[in-house]
């Protein structure tokens, strides 16, 4: 046990801020979850009622997941090494790539199997973090409840902590593609962040743009019902026009050139196609709302993409230990947030109790994990 207690700020109750929470309880600290949504799961709460009137995801809060979604990689490399995902006999999705109501039963459970509940605050956004020089402990954390069945209270509460651990997600901010002319052209744009099922694209032409997990996903969901699927590839050396697919209406190309305003989107090798609709699979762009960027911030940048100054994605050097981001990489699943973990609550760890470093409490560490991968 640590000397002293550090009170925590978790900001956000999807897989990383759940076991950041359960990792800092277990070594003696005390987290507080603070999470917008009314369930915990992070993305993994889907939301079939993305707004219709926001279709690039400008205020993009909710979940990003689509109906059709399953996990793209296996079951096996998604659990945590002591609480494995593993299909539950008569219950739930047993696929190795299950579904992303599985995934969601999974974290929940997590949640419930090691009492984490009680730690997170639901329909609570952080609204502001700042250092604090005035009192003994580090941080202050401003939030709002958005309870009430009006939307929420207006009011902001304040509360001090001594750290505060990061963890909410990089997969709600749209990223859009640049496309010369698009302010011109009549066509209906939308985000795969804003995406659900095909339905509305029933006998329309519609281009995708990206062909990364979404991109494919979504291709060949829509491809089903559409008239023409057309997806703009980013690739060396620039696909042929028309290479075909396994459907028949479904082809690829190279990236867009130029939208125009007589519904025609041009692509870089010169072929053409009056399209419906642009979809933009194009990822999302880290965001830190609450961190400021006045003369209060802490000095923390998203420059082209990237945080920083972090060490190993996960410490401002000048501030750690007291503020940390966990699950900032993008290929990641739930496992390596874990290893984050481990040694952001085992600085706390040393910082109180000038213990020897992560294996003096968490014996079984990451060498148990690495034997079975
Ligand atoms: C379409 C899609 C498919 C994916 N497929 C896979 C897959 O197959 N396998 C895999 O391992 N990963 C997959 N991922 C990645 C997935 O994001 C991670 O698995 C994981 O869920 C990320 O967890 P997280 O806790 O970092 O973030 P999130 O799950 O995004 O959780 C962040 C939480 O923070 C909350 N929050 C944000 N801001 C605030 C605030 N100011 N105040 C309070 N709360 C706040 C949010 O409401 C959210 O609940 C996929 C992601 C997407 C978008």
């Amino acid at each position: 046990m640590p000397s002293r207690s550090v009170h925590v700020a978790v900001i956000g109750a999807g897989a990383a801020g759940l076991v950041a929470a359960r990792e800092l309880r277990r070594a003696g600290h005390l987290p507080v979850v603070f999470e917008r949504a009314a369930a915990v799961g992070g993305t993994w709460v889907y939301d079939d009622g993305a707004p219709t009137d926001d279709p690039l995801g400008a205020g993009g809060t909710h979940s990003s997941l689509y109906a059709s979604l399953r996990t793209n990689i296996p079951r096996e490399c998604m659990g945590f090494f002591d609480f494995p995902f593993v299909a539950v006999e008569g219950a739930g999705d047993p696929r190795r790539y299950p579904g992303h109501e599985e995934v969601l039963r999974y974290l929940q459970e997590f949640a419930r199997r090691f009492d984490l509940n009680g730690l997170v605050r639901l329909e609570t956004e952080v609204l502001r973090v700042r250092r604090d020089d005035t009192s003994a402990a580090s941080w202050r954390v401003s939030y709002r409840s958005t309870k009430l069945p009006d939307g929420g209270s207006e009011q902001v509460e304040d509360e001090a902590f001594d750290a505060v651990l990061v963890c909410n997600g990089h997969f709600a901010e749209p990223r859009l593609a640049d496309i010369t002319g698009i302010d011109g052209w009549p066509g209906k744009q939308i985000h795969s962040h804003s995406y659900r099922v095909p339905d509305p694209f029933q006998g329309q032409v519609v281009v995708i743009i990206g062909y990364h997990p979404s991109g494919m996903d979504i291709s060949r969901d829509i491809a089903g019902v559409a008239k023409e699927v057309h997806v703009a590839i980013r690739s060396e050396p620039p696909f042929e026009m028309h290479r075909t697919t396994a459907h028949a209406n479904l082809w690829l190309h190279s990236m867009i050139e130029r939208a125009q305003k007589d519904g025609s989107v041009v692509f870089q090798d010169g072929s053409r196609v009056k399209a419906d609709v642009i979809l933009h699979c194009t990822g999302y762009k880290y965001s830190f709302p609450f961190l400021g960027d006045d003369d209060e911030t802490i000095g923390i940048h998203v420059d082209d993409n990237r945080v920083g100054p972090l060490y190993k994605h996960v410490f401002p050097p000048h501030l750690a230990p007291q503020i940390s981001f966990i699950g900032l990489p993008f290929k990641v699943s739930f496992i390596s947030y874990l290893h984050q973990l481990i040694g952001r609550v085992s600085l706390f760890h040393c910082f109180n109790s000038k213990a020897t470093g992560w294996l003096e409490f968490y014996p079984e560490g990451l060498s148990s994990h690495q034997k079975t991968r």
